[in-house]
């Protein structure tokens, strides 16, 4: 007898974390694996920030915080929005949580009832459906391809609109695609919400600083929508602090309110430490971690060059985070070394068992005609782990 819960039993793994354990597992086994299928910063936390931690435990931040988030770091993650997006939020519209994914998860409880639409521009980051889903919400994705670089049309969102509409959540930079949105792309966007007032969305902006395209636009500065949207953001990505598990949102007030009696009877809040510590990575200027987004540009260049040499693969130039989502669907149908090739699962495995290469299948990110690809490993790994790609497929 199944003695779990229908919502346990209907909800999927991550696949991103499922396939980062496998390919840790085969390694256990002493198989040459390199995974591409986490997307992991290789850096190590910058020292200042280490540091801060250090005096936050030497000064015994070691009661309750506050179940939204010190003042202080509320504080300087209101001076952050302000200083990079020219948004003016208080503190008192900041929520700090157990990393983004925590931000998110308690959106979508607070903000989705039973029924609710919520629309995906696809590809969309894999937890998004079903956090959505697990809130009773369903989600309704938007097809893009790798020809319009993955990004929705103001008239592809007007066609997605529905009387039960709640939301919109996406990325950008774009986990997985690397798509940036420019503000005049966003305007697009915009005037098709400010039809319909009633939706809100949720900007995704983990990526913000990991992004070459020389702009970076927060759709809350759109005027029309501060009041209608909900900023996500976090330390993990930017500042390699991923094991440290720190988000926040920017929001209005009343969703704020509620995110924080959310996790007022789920977690008490977000570990003291690492607030402390983050207080310093978010007052830092940005300029201190350009050394990691110039490795990850080196790298997007050296991936995108590499993999256009393979034959069968379609890509776009990935503007930010550190991923390539190259479409695969040409491959589909063909024989390799014996064995038939269906879709991009069947590729995904045949990677990982005749290249040692773990990558992740599109279909978790809504898009199956690909695969995604982290390049957030060194270059000597990136380079062979995509001659091993190239063997393989010949
Ligand atoms: N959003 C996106 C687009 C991501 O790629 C991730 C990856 N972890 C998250 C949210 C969650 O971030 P965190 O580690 O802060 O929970
Ligand atoms: N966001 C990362 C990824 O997409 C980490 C894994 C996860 O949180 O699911 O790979």
């Amino acid at each position: 007898m199944n003695q779990l819960s229908d919502r346990i039993n209907n909800l999927s793994t991550s696949q991103t974390l499922a396939m980062a354990a496998l390919a840790r597992e085969l390694k256990a086994q002493g198989k040459d694996i390199i995974s591409l299928s986490l997307g992991e910063p290789d850096f190590n936390t910058p020292d200042f920030i280490k540091e801060a931690a250090k005096k936050a435990i030497d000064e015994n931040y070691s009661t309750y915080p506050p179940v939204d988030g010190y003042m202080e770091l509320k504080e300087a993650i209101c001076r952050k929005f302000k200083r990079d997006n020219n948004l003016d939020y208080k503190p008192s519209q900041i929520v700090v949580s157990t990393g983004a994914k925590q931000s998110l998860y308690n959106i979508a409880q607070v903000m989705i009832n039973d029924g609710d639409e919520v629309i995906l521009p696809a590809p969309y980051w894999v937890s998004y459906y079903e956090i959505i889903k697990m809130a009773g919400g369903i989600p309704v994705e938007v097809p893009t391809t790798v020809e319009n670089d993955f990004k929705i049309t103001p008239e592809q969102l007007e066609a997605a609109i529905t009387p039960k509409t709640k939301m919109m959540w996406f990325s950008s930079p774009c986990n997985p695609s690397g798509s940036v949105y420019n503000r005049e792309e966003l305007t697009g966007l915009v005037r098709v919400l400010s039809k319909h007032q009633q939706i809100f969305v949720v900007s995704d902006e983990i990526y913000e600083h990991i992004n070459f395209s020389g702009t970076f636009c927060s759709i809350a500065s759109i005027p029309g929508m501060m009041d209608r949207t909900i900023t996500v953001n976090g330390v993990a990505k930017a500042f390699a602090m991923t094991g440290w598990r720190i988000g926040y949102i920017g929001a209005p007030e009343f969703i704020a309110k509620a995110c924080t009696k959310m996790q007022g009877q789920v977690t008490s809040g977000a570990n003291s430490i690492a607030q402390r510590a983050t207080i310093a990575a978010v007052d830092a200027d940005p300029k201190v971690l350009s050394h990691m987004v110039e490795a990850f540009h080196k790298r997007r260049d050296l991936v995108v060059g590499l993999m256009k040499e393979i034959p069968g693969i379609k890509l776009n130039v990935p503007e930010g985070a550190f991923y390539v989502f190259p479409d695969v669907s040409s491959l589909f149908g063909k024989t390799l070394r014996g064995r038939t090739i269906n879709n991009a699962e069947d590729l995904s495995m045949y990677l990982l068992s005749e290249a040692n290469v773990a990558t992740v299948t599109g279909d978790a990110f809504g898009n199956p005609d690909c695969l995604r690809l982290s390049y957030a490993t060194s270059e000597e790994q990136l380079t062979e782990a995509i001659k091993r790609i190239k063997e393989a497929l010949e």
